[in-house]
């Protein structure tokens, strides 16, 4: 059960005090919390907001609002959850288009006909980014550590969010988004305002060597010296590396032919602040799903 209101209150805003960063804030602490990201604020139609664990019905490891379907809860707290939130940022759950993530590069242009309608589920399969230029569409997609993207066009009036773990750094998914928004609806690069939303920082995130392998092959020398280190002369002898998939993913939209000034690294890490967000390292897994949420308003 969610502790007494006032109380929760208190200890979210604890949280927060040690999680935030210049780039994001918080609404709601008192209710259902949601993270707001400072580069969107010039932009009054595009709604844009992420997760806490706070605000649901969900207990134990999955406390409280877990919006992931199939990590333990019922179908119905998961909905349950999605009302809440929904509610807490002004989006009707109706609206909401979610995907099944398989940490692959496919982007779904999406409309009214993919919404949620009168059950909140994943109706689209094997899709890692979602796009609209529709109001009435909201773009969910879940995390717990991986790197959520967030783009918007306040000139075409699109919006986009995509996945980008580490395989889909490597893949190239934000430049593939951006590709997609030119492609698909004459968005100009020098237009695009992306957010790199919280996801695990460097200091949390150890990697091995396949993973350096691939992110060479597509990262030059001198990038790769800018988003991997070795902590230690004993991490470096067992191949140990520290990633930094905001640098990985900044450096690529910037490829990509973004202004630098349009891309914001949100700078809050859901591994290093595990109580407040769900983080797949610091639970081992057991954890629910936070999610990302981005709509065009009319
Ligand atoms: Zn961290």
């Amino acid at each position: 059960m969610e502790k007494r209101s006032k109380e929760r209150e208190k200890e979210v805003l604890k949280l927060w005090e040690q999680a935030k960063t210049e780039e994001c804030y918080l609404e709601h602490a008192d209710s259902v919390p949601v993270i707001r990201f400072h580069a969107f604020d010039g932009i009054d139609f595009v709604n844009a907001a992420f997760s806490t664990r706070f605000g649901g019905i969900s207990t134990g490891y999955l406390s409280s609002l877990n919006l992931g379907f199939g990590r333990g809860d019922s179908e119905e707290t998961v909905s349950e959850n999605y009302r809440l939130f929904c509610e807490s940022i002004g989006v009707l759950p109706e609206y909401l288009v979610l995907s099944d993530q398989v940490h692959h590069t496919e982007i779904a242009v999406v409309t009214e006909k993919d919404t949620c309608k009168e059950m909140v589920a994943k109706k689209l399969q094997g899709i890692d980014g979602l796009m609209t230029d529709r109001a009435n569409v909201c773009l969910a997609t879940s995390y717990a550590d991986c790197v959520p993207l967030f783009f918007a066009d306040p000139v075409e009036r699109v919006v986009a969010a995509s996945h980008s773990g580490w395989r889909g750094t490597v893949a190239k998914m934000g430049a593939k988004t951006v590709h997609k928004m030119q492609e698909q609806f004459g968005c100009e690069k020098k237009n695009i305002i992306a957010v790199i939303g919280p996801s695990i920082c460097q200091e949390c995130y150890e990697v091995s060597q396949d993973v350096m392998n691939a992110l060479k092959e597509q990262y030059s020398e001198e990038q790769m010296k800018e988003i991997v280190y070795c902590s230690s002369k004993e991490e470096a002898d067992k191949k140990k590396y520290q990633l930094n998939l905001w640098k990985a993913n900044a450096l690529q939209l910037k490829e990509a032919g973004l202004l630098k000034e349009n891309i914001h690294i949100s700078g809050i890490c859901t591994c290093c602040n595990s109580k407040l967000l769900f983080s797949h390292r610091a639970s081992k897994g057991k954890r629910g799903n936070l999610n990302g949420f981005i709509s065009l308003l009319d």
